[in-house]
């Protein structure tokens, strides 16, 4: 019985309340049948003795009006308090398993609900790590106030520019992740870079100001067998590689694989300035 009320309850979906009423409805009818039941059990072996104040016939009928009208009742009004207790408890879990994988700022999803989603995806799929750059000159100029609605503004782009299909995160401070999925690997990489150009194409409007920024991106490819941290690994290498080049550019890991055998290209002027030449990038990718 208990194993039967806990399936009604299991099977109940909570989050809507008219599962409560169906909920309170089965256990009302459940009860029913129980007290009919009982009575019918009980009832005959007491006419038997010469116990009933009433005649058998009679005590069958006011036991079958009494099950009905207060085991059905009482059940029904019992399982209803139940089922919306269960109700507001569903929804606050609900609403607290959503905050717990949000990230307040950006309303988009946390490291920790990425890090899941990463988990959960096979293969055909890219991880991409965005970074905005120089972010920490927009804070010292504009203030900090000024550099969180710029973060609010990419991730309304980054939101706008992959479908449903894929998964947009805010890693932490100005970083973004997005597994990219459901394209072939050319227009997976298309994508990433129309988002890079959108960027850059346009001044972000934040606090009243026309700021023009730019973003940078690391891109490595979800195989079968290969591990989650070698993934992210292969992908922050491979941004490290687009800001070491100069920024404003995505960088594939084969193409960091081939920066690293051949040097920094000399176009990058970045590079120099921050002193990273190939060795440093050969480094980085352990070779
Ligand atoms: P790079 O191009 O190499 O990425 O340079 P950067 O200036 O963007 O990178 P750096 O890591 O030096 O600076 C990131 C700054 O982001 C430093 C930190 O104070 C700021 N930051 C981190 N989280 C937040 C946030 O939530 N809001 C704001 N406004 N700033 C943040
Ligand atoms: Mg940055
Ligand atoms: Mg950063």
């Amino acid at each position: 019985m208990k194993n039967w009320m806990s399936l009604q309850a299991d099977f109940g979906n909570f989050q809507y309340r008219r599962n409560v009423y169906l909920f309170a409805l089965k256990m009302s009818f459940l009860a029913v049948v129980l007290s009919g039941v009982i009575m019918s059990l009980t009832i005959p072996p007491l006419g038997f003795f010469g116990l009933l104040p009433v005649t058998l016939s009679h005590a069958l009928g006011f036991g079958a009006i009494f099950s009905w009208l207060v085991g059905g009742t009482v059940s029904g009004m019992l399982s209803l308090a139940a089922g919306f207790a269960l109700h507001e408890l569903t929804l606050s879990r609900a609403e607290f398993e959503k905050l717990s994988r949000t990230d307040t700022l950006s309303g988009l999803l946390n490291r920790r609900a990425f890090t899941e989603a990463l988990e959960n995806t096979e293969s055909d799929a890219s991880l991409v790590i965005f970074d905005v750059d120089r972010f920490k000159a927009i804070n010292d100029r504009f203030g900090h106030a000024c550099g969180d609605a710029v973060i609010t503004a990419v991730s309304a782009v980054l939101t706008s520019a992959f479908d449903e299909l894929s998964v947009v995160a805010r890693l932490g401070g100005e970083e973004f992740g997005v597994i990219v999925s459901g394209e072939p690997l050319e227009a997976r990489l298309e994508r990433i870079q129309a988002v890079r150009a959108r960027i850059a194409g346009g001044p972000i409007v934040a606090e009243g100001h026309n700021i023009g920024i730019t973003i940078s991106g690391g891109v490595a490819d979800l195989v079968a067998g290969r591990s989650k941290q070698q993934l992210y690994a292969s992908a922050d290498r491979a941004l490290y590689l687009a800001k070491a080049l100069g920024r404003n550019r995505v960088v594939h890991e084969r193409e960091g694989l081939h920066h690293a055998w051949h040097g920094l290209s000399e176009n990058s002027p970045d590079a120099e300035s921050r002193g990273q030449g190939g060795d440093n990038v050969m480094q980085a990718y352990g070779i």
